[in-house]
């Protein structure tokens, strides 16, 4: 008995010390061969990306709950962007209704995207189409409020269907809350069909890595009616940690495609859905002070947008390097 006693309150103890974190090991520090990878990627960016460089070889950080609302805006002509500083979703205008790029999460439907819609005069009911970076629950999240109550059509790769529809055991273990409601089964993304809306092409490029079905978008944005190419890379490795070293390989190879297709199409506008490394609120601070004849801050030019993914792949470099141990 007094054994039988001791055992229960040993496994107790035991699962006292095993609910506290593990102990965090201290980063090992950089060698000298990862300090000048990240070196050869800060002087890719240069003083533009200058925080993007810092942002990914340095100090990543994933989107948060808590990442302050932005003010919902018109950034182009036919483009509006809401949600918050970590996360942000955009509407775009065609001649035959809204296509609406990512949904932001599920508990921000009501708190910040039909509320931006609001704002912004728009009818959340035009929304034709939903188009996903990737299949997380932080972009999918109000896609099935559209789709149930105003009959969007939602598109996803075919391999984040599958990611969302049967999550790997043990995702989203720790987190807080319902699971996120899902889409039913809908459109199906892939690189060479482009999305068409009324008089609106938006042409998706593969990049597996974050996710096996992550996309890029490239697609004509308007300022003062003149035409740019923008592009989103809608499957950002925000913390390289928890990706798998394959993962992180393939990874290295989309943002080489990506870098190709976007220099085919002579992208000349960054936008992110995770703006954390090019940050939003000082581009929407100064789309409000712009003067007239002043450039839009969301253009940075072809050669700037080159550098921009360049520098993603020097950090990609750094990461993979850390990882090897070298
Ligand atoms: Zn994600």
């Amino acid at each position: 008995m007094l054994e039988r006693a001791t055992s229960v309150l040993i496994s107790g103890f035991v699962g006292v010390l095993l609910a506290q974190p593990p102990p965090v090991a201290p980063p090992k520090p950089d060698s000298e061969q990862v300090k000048a990878l990240i070196e050869k990627a800060k002087k890719a960016g240069g003083a533009v990306w200058a925080e993007e460089a810092h942002f990914f070889c340095e100090a990543p950080r994933a989107n948060s709950p808590n990442d302050p609302p932005i003010e919902p805006t018109k950034i182009f002509d036919n483009v509006y962007v809401i949600g918050n500083r970590g996360t942000v979703a955009y509407v775009i205008s065609t001649s035959s209704g809204l296509l609406m790029i990512d949904s932001l999460s599920p508990d921000q439907t009501e708190t910040q995207l039909l509320p931006g819609f609001q704002r912004l005069r728009l009818d959340p009911a035009q929304v034709k189409a939903i188009v996903m970076g990737h299949g997380h629950a932080d972009h999918f999240g109000g896609s099935a409020y559209f789709q149930e109550h105003y009959g969007s059509k939602v598109y996803i790769a075919a391999a984040d269907w599958d990611l969302l529809e049967h999550p790997p055991v043990g995702q989203g273990k720790g987190k807080q809350g319902p699971p996120p409601p899902l889409p039913k089964h809908d459109q199906v993304i892939m690189e060479g069909q482009p999305i068409l809306l009324g008089d609106f092409k938006l042409r998706p490029v593969a990049i597996p890595g974050h996710t096996p079905g992550s996309m890029g978008f490239i697609f004509p944005v308007k300022d003062n009616g003149k035409t740019y190419m923008a592009a989103m890379y809608g499957g950002t490795i925000l913390t390289p940690g928890i990706i798998s070293d394959e993962g992180l390989q393939t990874y290295a190879k989309s943002v080489a495609h990506f870098k190709d297709e976007t220099k085919k199409a002579r992208v000349e506008v960054e936008l992110q859905n995770h703006p954390l490394m090019d940050p939003i609120q000082t581009k929407l601070d100064n789309l409000k002070n712009r003067k007239k004849g002043e450039p839009n801050p969301f253009v940075v030019g072809q050669a700037n947008y080159q550098r921009f993914v360049d520098v993603m792949a020097g950090c990609t470099a750094v990461n993979i390097a850390r990882r090897k141990g070298v």
